[in-house]
């Protein structure tokens, strides 16, 4: 089974797609990756969804990412007398270190750290922007404001500063107990929400030590600032349009979301393009022409994958959300201006062989219009880098490493094939050749090129490329 597109899709599973049989149909659908979000699932739970997608893959065998979504330090409120309270514009607000009950002037805020970080003049954001407080007076007890934006809050509602940084973790204790459990399950990516600086996905990776990669979700404006830094240290990216939009001006999210897919594709980490896609398919079979719209310019900036939160996890009509998001990436990557866009994007290879050796790759397939690239790859890595040339051939990547294969399984245009290593060139060029033939991506007496690093197993040394003619069963070089 192969798709006829590059860029990828994540579906979040939910209440509205929990049971095998659906999780089947999202996958047959067009779901390349599956995100289970750790705000909303149990331990148990999530251990169920693992198993099932497992026994999916088994089914299709094709490898399936598995993103487990952590919930990340979200700032709420005390609780109000009467489970609530309305704050009047123009008034003055509190918030304190007073574990009772709030009421109109003032509410409990169990968060010290927040005491201790905020300044005069900073903006508070309650209720996803709903209600705006500005800060007038600061001290290690409470936080004096002016209401801005009035409105109705209830208990425990959630808080953000979108001007301060807070000097916490992005890891919760809830957090560090989600990310072992998932560990345990082998799942593959992990992401985490909320960071502001690189230190948060270093802290992550000393725990996960290499057993699952790290996606970092851009939704906080300390993250914007800090975004080379944090690419630098992280395994993916996603740009977390739901966040982004309430801590940001709304009308500031296109020009990030463009500026964290080209700041990816340069890095050749894959990012994901996230929240309200396809929005109002959670209660309608069609989406609206603004939707399709935003799917297609994502698949236009070249993002590796874009994702369905509501739509799929809790929607009525998950799997015609999957099927469209597959219809748009089809007819967009399928459309004349589409190549000229993508390669506009292109950027130069570095200074390595492994990308000297990815541009050659592209550049020969270009030339001598080869239906595939192939590449033997034990991390993922010789992998990535020929992603990042965005190549016009199809790239098939053949890995020893089943958890490489479902990782990749989130990386623009990587069809993966789980396989022995080779035992020697021969049999790599052979085999190559074999499975360019078998998953239907090249005819006999067509050429690929293939890639690798010999010997095989030493990761990082992309250092070999060759063309090979397919012959059907058995293949000859040129
Ligand atoms: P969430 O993250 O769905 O976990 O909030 C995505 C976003 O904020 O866009
Ligand atoms: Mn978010």
């Amino acid at each position: 089974m192969r798709r006829l597109r590059r860029a990828k899709i994540v579906a979040t599973l939910g209440p509205a797609s929990s049971d095998r049989a659906t999780i089947a149909k999202l996958f047959q659908a067009g779901a390349d990756v599956f995100r289970i979000n750790m705000s909303h699932t149990a331990h148990d739970k999530m251990r169920e969804l693992v198993a099932t997608i497992r026994s999916v893959e088994k089914e299709f065998a094709r490898p399936i990412g598995i993103l487990v979504d952590l919930q990340g330090p979200k700032l709420r409120l005390g609780t109000f007398a009467g489970g609530s309270a309305m704050l009047a514009k123009g008034g003055t607000f509190t918030l304190d270190n007073d574990k009772t009950a709030g009421d109109q002037t003032r509410v409990y805020l169990p968060h010290p750290e927040i005491l201790e970080a905020t300044e005069p003049g900073q903006t508070l954001l309650l209720d996803d922007g709903k209600v705006r407080l500005t800060t007038v007076e600061t001290s290690h007890n409470k936080i004096v404001t002016r209401v801005e934006v009035g409105g109705k809050l209830s208990d425990r509602k959630g808080i953000s500063l979108p001007e301060t940084t807070i000097p916490f973790s992005a890891l919760a204790d809830k957090d560090r107990s989600d990310l072992e459990a998932a560990l345990v399950e082998g799942i593959d990516w992990i992401a985490l929400s909320f960071i502001q600086r690189p230190e948060d996905i270093a802290e992550a990776k000393k725990i996960t030590r290499g057993r699952a990669l790290i996606m970092a979700k851009i939704e906080k404006p300390q993250a914007v600032t800090r975004l080379a830094e944090i690419l630098d240290a992280t395994d993916a990216l996603m740009v977390a349009r739901g966040d982004l939009g309430v801590e940001l001006p709304l009308e500031r999210v296109p020009g990030i979301q463009k500026q964290i897919t080209r700041a990816a594709r340069r890095a050749g980490k894959p990012v994901v393009v996230a929240t309200q896609m396809l929005e109002s398919m959670i209660t309608s079979p069609v989406p609206t022409r603004a939707e399709v719209s935003d799917v297609a310019t994502a698949i236009f900036e070249g993002a590796d994958a874009v994702m369905l939160s509501a739509e799929s996890a809790a929607g009525q009509y998950p799997e015609e959300a999957v099927s469209m998001m597959n219809r748009i990436a089809e007819e967009v990557e399928g459309d004349p201006t589409y190549r000229s866009i993508i390669m506009a994007q292109r950027d130069a290879p570095e200074a390595t062989g492994a990308d000297a050796i990815a541009d050659a790759a592209r550049q020969i397939a270009e030339t001598l219009d080869l239906p595939a690239i192939v590449c033997w790859t034990f991390s993922g890595s010789t992998a990535l880098r020929v992603a990042r040339e965005r190549s016009q051939s199809s790239v098939i990547a053949i890995s020893p490493n089943l958890s490489t294969g479902r990782r990749l399984s989130l990386v623009w245009g990587v069809h993966c094939v789980v396989a022995l290593d080779a035992r020697d060139q021969d049999d790599m060029v052979e085999r190559a050749c074999r499975t360019a033939f078998k998953e239907g991506f090249a005819k006999a007496g067509q050429r690929i090129i293939i890639v690798a690093g010999v010997p095989l197993g030493t990761p990082g040394a992309t250092n070999m490329a060759r063309i090979a003619f397919v012959g059907g069963e058995t293949a000859n070089d040129t």
